[in-house]
């Protein structure tokens, strides 16, 4: 099963991500998470990747597929993966559709969360990643505890793209590319929305719902072929 998890910056994609990656025993794959790391490296892609990034810009598509590429080569991956932030514009779902087809693979479904802006805002300039385990947090709604997080709070940051500005950049950015993908993925009877604005722990019962339906349906496929 491979599964695209889509939505605007803020909607939550990395928290159900993980549920989703630790719940269903699959890979998450953020591109997101691969930049930064690139960027930890400071070699130079690491620092134009930066200078785009703290912009709000989208890293170019060449980047993106290569980091993607890659990560389907590898065999234990194979039909066992979470996309969060990936594809983020129709070059990049079209490009995803084809490395897919080359390594016999295919997406499953394709979960979108639908938050407002104004929920977004609040979100991101809340949101704390912890820099030891990648537990994310956020300081309004769902703040690190000692129940929730074994790390020391020394090792929550807020990320250097999470401010005001940079935040709308993003926001429009999403609306003019990345949103036209949702098209894509409904023409292909791919598509499951679902209402972000809900507490974690709500939504991820909605997304365990939709992957149960789901396996439920590739295994009387598979039984019947
Ligand atoms: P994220 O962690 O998914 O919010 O991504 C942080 C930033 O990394 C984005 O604002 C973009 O600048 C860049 N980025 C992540 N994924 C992609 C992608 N698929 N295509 C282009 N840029 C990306």
């Amino acid at each position: 099963m491979n599964i695209v998890l889509f939505g605007p910056p803020g909607a939550g994609k990395g928290t159900q991500a993980s549920n989703i990656a630790k719940h269903f025993a699959l890979h998450k794959i953020s591109t997101g998470d691969l930049l930064r790391n690139e960027i930890k490296k400071k070699t130079t892609l690491g620092n134009e990747i930066n200078s785009i990034i703290s912009k709000g810009l989208f890293v170019s598509d060449n980047i993106i597929n290569n980091l993607v590429l890659n990560i389907l080569s590898f065999e234990n991956f194979k039909n066992n993966l979470i996309f969060d932030g990936y594809p983020r514009n129709l070059n990049q779902a079209k490009k995803l559709d084809s490395l897919m087809k080359k390594n016999n693979q295919k997406i499953s479904c394709v979960l979108s969360l639908d938050v407002d802006k104004d929920v977004i805002v609040k979100r991101i300039l809340g949101r704390q990643v912890c820099t030891k385990c990648g537990s994310i947090f956020n300081k309004y709604y769902y703040p690190a505890t000692d129940k929730n997080h074994a790390c020391l709070s020394k090792f929550l940051e807020t990320r250097s793209d999470d401010n005001e500005a940079t935040i709308l950049h993003r926001y429009n950015t999403y609306l003019d590319k990345t949103l036209p993908i949702l098209n894509f993925y409904k023409d292909q009877n791919l598509l499951n929305q679902i209402n972000g604005s809900y507490d974690i722990d709500q939504i991820f019962k909605e997304i365990r719902a939709i992957i149960a339906s789901l396996e439920t349906w590739l295994c009387k496929l598979y039984l019947y072929k």
